[in-house]
């Protein structure tokens, strides 16, 4: 059984400094990190393509190490964002 341990929408790992969104009810979401989802609905209503360039963008600014821009410059893909639960329909 996969714990889920990335955001399925941006594709973010959720860690400490990317928690978890929230439901609804108030409770951690088990699949969103909180920038893409709060109380129950998207933080925000873009198309994939938009997503995708949010995100890099995002990533690319944050405080992630050298190593870790690397592998998302390696890995960080369309590809890689289609197979999330958001996007692979
Ligand atoms: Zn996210």
């Amino acid at each position: 059984m996969a714990k889920v341990t990335q955001c399925q929408s941006c594709g973010i790992p959720l860690d400490k400094k990317t928690p978890a969104g929230t439901e609804k009810d108030g409770s951690l979401s088990s699949k969103y990190c909180t920038h893409c989802y709060q109380n129950g609905e998207w933080t925000m209503d873009l198309s994939f393509d938009e997503m995708y360039d949010y995100n890099l963008k995002r990533f690319q600014e944050s405080d992630m190490n050298k190593v870790q821009k690397y592998f998302l410059n390696k890995m960080y893909t369309k590809k890689f964002m289609r197979k999330l639960d958001r996007w692979s329909e």
